[in-house]
């Protein structure tokens, strides 16, 4: 039986890639930061939580990860730990670069000590292109992280291709596109819009307010992407991949879909706040993922529509139950 540890287990792709790797027959375990109230909820959404096993330990403790690797004995770890929030990153840049950037580290040079041969899957971003001058991005595009949490993401990044090349450790990133679900966090853009719909549905909101509706973002679905995570630990080389749809739409297009979706028109209740702006935006994304496709046979399953019909019920549905 293969075992697989997460880090960051809790959060929204922990919960899809546990689920995933059971369905798998893995062994898995998830690393799981001491907090005063628990977080294992989105487990429990996806009705895993029984079947993972959890391990305290924290990115930024270089021997919380030594010892969590010494107990699971894990044949892939996957680094999805992260303060992950962009918007946040700019009032923690010193707490960012701890998580993403050290916290990467602390994870590799624990598996470099205690068995090299562990396969590692680094959790890149889409954000680290930010203001880049390519209108489709791919794996040989430049780089130009704008907050500090892509400039942490792309130390993490390089770090794991350092450990590829001075080690030979099987070390690889998928850079990520934005990937959505009904368990993502209320912060980011696309849940607080599904959020919204379903609060102003219930009577609860009259408005929602927003920042820059003309972003541009790639959306995917969390379930497909995690697919891609696990196929890239069982390619015969490490590398690096771009997982994207290829589909860019502005916010203000996602506001309209999932309005829409409720019988509702967005541009009744969307208000533009402009002090919800960030101090250094990313225009526009979109990826192309032909490399992952014509080398792993990935492929997203889920068009936006659909993406944000299962986030618009799905929080429905909650705000209901609440209600009751
Ligand atoms: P998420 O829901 O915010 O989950 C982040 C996870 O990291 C949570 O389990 C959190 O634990 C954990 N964590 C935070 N600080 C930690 C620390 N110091 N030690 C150990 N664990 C810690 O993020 P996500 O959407 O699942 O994303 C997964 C990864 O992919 C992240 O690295 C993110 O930056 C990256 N990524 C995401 C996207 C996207 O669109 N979702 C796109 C590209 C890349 P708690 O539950 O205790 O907070």
């Amino acid at each position: 039986m293969r075992h697989a540890l997460i880090t960051g287990v809790t959060g929204q792709d922990g919960a899809y890639l546990s689920k995933l790797l059971l369905e798998h027959g893995y062994k898995v375990y998830g690393l799981d930061r001491r907090t005063s109230t628990p977080t294992t909820e989105r487990l429990y959404y996806l009705e895993v939580a029984d079947r993972v096993v959890l391990l305290d330990g924290d990115v930024t403790d270089q021997g919380s990860m030594v010892r969590a690797i010494e107990v699971a004995e894990p044949d892939e770890v996957y680094n999805l730990a992260a303060q992950s929030f962009v918007g946040s990153s700019w009032r923690q840049p010193v707490l960012t670069m701890q998580v993403n950037g050290i916290g990467t580290v602390n994870v590799l040079e624990a598996i470099r000590l205690v068995n090299p041969k562990i396969r590692f899957y680094q959790a890149s971003t889409s954000e680290m292109f930010g203001l880049t001058a390519e209108p489709v991005q791919s794996e040989t595009s430049s780089f130009h992280p704008r907050s500090p949490y892509a400039i942490a993401k792309l130390a993490a990044h390089w770090t794991t291709i350092n450990y590829r090349e001075s080690y030979g450790m099987f070390a690889c990133a998928g850079i990520l596109y934005n990937h959505e679900s009904p368990v993502r966090g209320i912060e980011f853009v696309s849940r607080k819009i599904t959020d919204g719909v379903a609060r102003v549905k219930h009577g609860l909101a009259t408005d929602l307010r927003m920042g820059n509706l003309q972003a541009k973002r790639d959306w995917g679905f969390s379930g497909d992407y995690v697919r891609a995570m696990r196929l890239m630990l069982q390619a015969d080389d490490a590398r690096e991949y771009v997982v994207a749809t290829g589909r860019a739409v502005t916010v203000q297009e996602f506001c309209r879909i999932a309005f829409a979706y409720a019988g509702l028109d967005w541009q009744e209740y969307v208000r533009v706040d402009p002090q919800i702006a960030r101090p250094a935006d990313v225009p526009a994304l979109c990826g192309n993922a032909a490399k992952v496709k014509a080398e792993l046979g990935w492929q997203p399953t889920t068009t936006l529509e659909d993406l944000i019909a299962m986030m618009v019920e799905a929080d429905l549905k909650r705000v209901r139950d609440e209600r009751c």
